[in-house]
């Protein structure tokens, strides 16, 4: 092997998860560690290398310089700055510099996107929407993010800013969301959505068999619960996952009228449920008439949990010109 690897890392709120990939997709090494062992920002850029350089010893490639390193990390982050501030999920203050350590560690180009996007250009490179001209593509996990790909490449706002699709309004008259409106698809159809909406059904009427499958404690309930419930014909559960599953279809509908792209792609933890949301995103795209639809591709995505690594090893090499 002659050609330098390229580096993709993946920093969520649990986990951060580095692999050594080649230009052509084949991961060579990998590594991995739970963030909550970091206590600041040093000690976490410390893990960062550290865990580049397992990634590539695992992939029989000790001491090798990448030739470029791409990082997903959970937002808000600055591209242009090589920051993340998002103290909420990462044990890091705002504006922490992920970048510079790195660069400085393997003297090579460090590139820093959010995960969402990430995701979608693992999806739009190897995954679901490979080939595809325009590609949105939604991740349903803790919240709902989302990122557009044209011909392989990453669409960003003005400035650089990251749309927030996951935030439009579906409801006006829905509950409100931390980022200020009420009704959005995140308040709606998010994983944190279900459980919140699972736990407050499981303390009413009706709630008995959420309660009880959470042992009894409504705080315990989660949107694993909520979708086993619901597949095991609960009313309650059923309910609330219908109330995600219209509100992805409006969404769905919306993203076809922002963007007419050819591809719509679902992923994310909570997408091991697609067969749920799949009929009502359909007839939804049926029912659209002003936007030519044929050959547009609805899908799960494909890639799972490394669908950010593999968008973070992308965005490396697209940073290399190729
Ligand atoms: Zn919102």
């Amino acid at each position: 092997l002659s050609e330098q690897p390229l580096i993709g890392i993946d920093i969520g709120g649990t986990k951060i998860a580095v692999a050594a990939i080649t230009s052509s997709g084949r991961i060579l090494g990998c590594a991995q560690a739970p963030v909550c062992e970091q206590s600041s920002l040093a000690a976490f850029n410390d893990t960062l290398i550290t865990l580049v350089r397992r990634a590539l010893a695992e992939g029989g490639l000790p001491g090798e310089k990448p030739a470029a390193i791409g990082i997903g990390c959970t937002g808000p982050v600055d591209p242009a700055q090589g920051t993340v501030s998002n103290p909420y999920t990462l044990p890091l203050p705002m504006d922490s510099d992920i970048t510079t350590p790195l660069r400085k560690a393997f003297d090579a180009p460090v590139l820093l996107e959010n995960d969402a996007f990430a995701a979608a250009l693992g999806e739009a490179w190897l995954g679901a929407a490979r080939g595809r001209e325009l590609a949105v593509c939604v991740t349903f996990g803790t919240g709902i993010g989302c990122g557009v790909v044209r011909a392989g490449r990453l669409q960003h706002g003005a400035r650089g800013h990251f749309p927030e699709i996951g935030h439009q309004i579906l409801d006006p008259t829905g509950p409100p969301c931390y980022c200020g409106a009420s009704g959005c698809w995140e308040s709606l159809a998010s994983g944190t959505a279900i459980g919140q909406a699972g736990q407050r059904a499981a303390q009413g009427p009706g709630g008995e068999a959420l309660l009880a499958l959470a042992g009894g404690r409504a705080e315990a309930v989660d949107a694993r619960l909520v979708f086993q419930a619901a597949r095991s014909g609960d009313p309650v559960a059923c309910h609330i996952v219908e109330r995600a599953v219209r509100a992805t279809a409006a969404g769905v509908h919306n993203l076809v009228h922002a963007f007419a792209p050819d591809a719509i792609v679902l992923g994310g933890g909570m997408m091991c449920h697609y067969d749920l949301f799949e009929p009502a995103a359909r007839a939804a795209i049926a029912r659209i008439t002003i936007v030519p639809v044929d050959g547009l591709l609805i899908a799960p995505a494909e890639l799972g949990a490394n669908a950010g690594l593999y968008g973070a090893a992308r965005l490396a090499a697209l940073s290399l010109g190729n």
